[in-house]
């Protein structure tokens, strides 16, 4: 069944995308182990409420990809795809105000898990579709917008899988929107690429024995090593950041130690110690040269230390924003014309556009929420309900802008 909205009803479709909104926010597809069922199930209806084919794939068992279709009058051109992912990250329940999966809207705020990354977004994607479909308009490009899942734990069963199908092929991608961040002033930040990402973890072997002797080799000295030059780097890229203002994250390698595990008791030394960290790099990184720094640091460490490859992804070039990229200049001109500021930057993390770059895809992370604090896996993660409304009537533009390039 349709949902009939008169065309000039301003204050209903505002209304059904509020609701919709809603909806999705309410259900708890929450890390790890998501059951997906429901965001299908959900996704369907939508689809379905708008008159649009909605299309089920799943490369990986129990990892859906819905791809919701609004076909151009050219279909042989390359198509547009709107992306967002259907995951949330968990959650500090007793540290939130609201309930992070009840949708509420206090004080003009609608709160909950996925407000910001990124269930409003989808939606916002969905509900300018309904609103171009109804006003009878059609666009050259076919838009299909698509939800994946895990991109919150690294899109591996998700968008990398996904992008190797036919399925994917067939879609004949030629540019890509997917998430950014909040902004906090008036302007929108839009990202045109990120950095790379390696989650590595060093193991320190070390001789085992009795803890009250001083026997050689022991893996705590690794360890003690590796963290050494860890932090030693760390601190050489904090001071880059803090003589020059005009340096942000994304222009130095960002390292933590996130994960430190070993031993099994108080008076028996370990056979091993791990260290796992957490590396960012912009990509004008010589990545080769840093995974040589790295060798060298185990050597130094001592005898036996290896590193593990948990991620290794590759370094991947960001999109180039001139007038080669036929896209952008449609959303540089749109931004213009709506007296919109966007700054092109380089994301610190990674999203899924990584995946649709590295094939050669056009992408950018855009998330139209400004004014706004920067809550994404934070407690109390809200948008303001005129801030989401604000952004569908500015895709309202920018979607048809791009589909029409
Ligand atoms: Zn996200």
């Amino acid at each position: 069944m349709f949902l009939t909205i008169n065309p000039t009803d301003k204050q209903r479709y505002d209304q059904v995308a509020v609701q919709n909104f809603q909806e999705y926010l309410r259900i708890p597809s929450v890390q790890p182990d998501i059951d997906y069922d429901e965001c299908v199930k959900f996704i369907q209806k939508l689809a379905n409420d708008i008159g649009l084919p909605c299309k089920v794939i799943y490369p990986k068992p129990k990892r859906p990809i819905v791809v919701v279709t609004l076909e151009g009058t050219d279909p042989t051109l390359p198509s547009i795809l709107l992306n967002g992912h259907m995951d949330v990250v968990p959650v500090f329940a007793d540290k939130w105000t609201q309930k992070p999966f009840g949708a509420e809207i206090v004080d003009g705020k609608i709160y909950g898990r996925g407000t910001q990354d990124m269930k409003s977004i989808s939606i916002q994607y969905m509900e300018t579709i309904r609103r171009i479909k109804d006003s009878g308009k059609r666009l050259k490009r076919t838009l299909h917008c698509s939800f994946v899942p895990d991109e919150e734990i690294g899109g591996v069963l998700g968008m990398a899988e996904f992008v190797k199908t036919e399925d994917f092929k067939n879609m004949n991608i030629g540019f890509a929107l997917d998430e950014g961040i909040a902004s906090v002033n008036d302007s929108y930040t839009l990202f045109k690429g990120e950095k790379c990402m390696w989650h590595l973890k060093f193991h320190c072997p070390g001789q085992p024995g009795h803890g009250c002797l001083l026997h050689e080799n022991t893996a705590a000295e690794k360890v003690r090593v590796i963290l050494d030059k860890i932090y030693d780097h760390r601190e050489v890229q904090k001071n880059k950041l803090k003589q020059n203002p005009d340096l942000t994250l994304a222009d130095v390698i960002t390292l933590n130690a996130t994960i430190i595990k070993g031993g099994v008791q108080a008076n028996v030394l370990a056979d091993e110690h791990t260290i796992t960290v957490d590396v960012r790099m912009p990509y004008t990184v010589d990545a080769d040269g840093f995974w040589a720094t790295l060798q060298s640091w185990c050597k130094e460490a001592g005898q036996g230390v290896w590193i593990e490859k948990l991620i290794f992804d590759s370094i991947t070039q960001p999109t180039t924003l001139d007038s080669s990229n036929i896209y952008w200049t449609a959303i540089e001109t749109t931004m213009h014309k709506l007296n919109i500021r966007v700054s092109p930057l380089i994301f610190p993390g990674v999203t899924d556009s990584r995946y649709l770059r590295r094939l050669g895809i056009p992408a950018l992370g855009l998330s139209l929420i400004n004014n706004t604090p920067i809550l994404l896996h934070d407690h109390d993660e809200y948008i303001r309900k005129d801030t989401f409304l604000r952004a569908i009537e500015i895709y309202t533009d920018l979607i048809p802008a791009v589909a029409n390039a």
